[in-house]
């Protein structure tokens, strides 16, 4: 693919595919017919259980693998070569593709699913990406918690839970134990936008 020399971490490869698994009503909530103990973090979130293989099959570009999103985040590893994220004394560099509608220079919080990002890598993509390069907010962040997941809602059902949503569920939602996880959702506090190091890759103003 034309301008995407590496194939990210956090994408999902074509051998990396979710068994089927049958999901049952559990208590307050869903879990596996077979439920294994791997199967739930350790905040007890039902997770997609996908298996980790990079690099067998195609790159899925597009799709994001559960297990190196959420490793990425807690990790702070870069999204696109998985190596430690750039960090300075302002916080850990963060690229939203979409500015957020609602930012403003008094914007005390942003919530995305996308993990922090390496220099090297954050210019590499502002430069392949064209929606990036019309488009994006580069940050430092001092704080970042998670604070929920993004993944398929169920509702009770008969004979099975019903899958009802794709949404963000927040770990204070009672929600969240109806929810198959697929990526974690991270809040960010305390931040800064900041430019990347090349100027000639300042997004337009105005
Ligand atoms: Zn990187």
């Amino acid at each position: 693919m034309p301008g995407h020399p590496v194939v990210p971490y956090i994408t999902q490869w074509s051998a990396e595919q979710a068994p089927r698994l049958t999901v049952v009503a559990r208590g307050q909530g869903i879990g596996y017919a077979d439920e294994r103990p791997y199967d739930r973090d350790t905040d007890g979130v039902l997770w997609t259980g996908v298996p980790c293989l990079p690099g067998k099959g195609q790159p899925e570009f597009g799709k994001v693998h559960a297990l190196r999103q959420l490793r990425a985040i807690r990790e702070l590893l870069c999204q696109v070569c998985g190596r430690p994220a750039d960090r300075d004394a302002h916080g850990v560099l963060w690229l939203l593709g979409e500015a957020p509608d609602d930012l403003t220079p008094r914007t005390t919080e942003l919530t995305t699913t996308h993990p922090p990002l390496c220099m090297p890598c954050a210019l590499q993509s502002v430069r392949a990406c064209p929606h990036l390069r019309k488009r994006y907010v580069a940050l430092r962040a001092r704080t970042f918690e998670p604070v929920g997941v993004r993944g398929a809602l169920y509702r009770p059902g008969h004979p099975a839970p019903t899958l009802v949503d794709v949404a963000g569920v927040a770990f204070d939602d009672p929600r969240i134990h109806w929810t198959r996880a697929g990526q974690l959702v991270v809040r960010l506090r305390e931040f800064t936008l900041t430019r990347l190091e090349s100027a000639a890759l300042r997004p337009p103003t105005g």
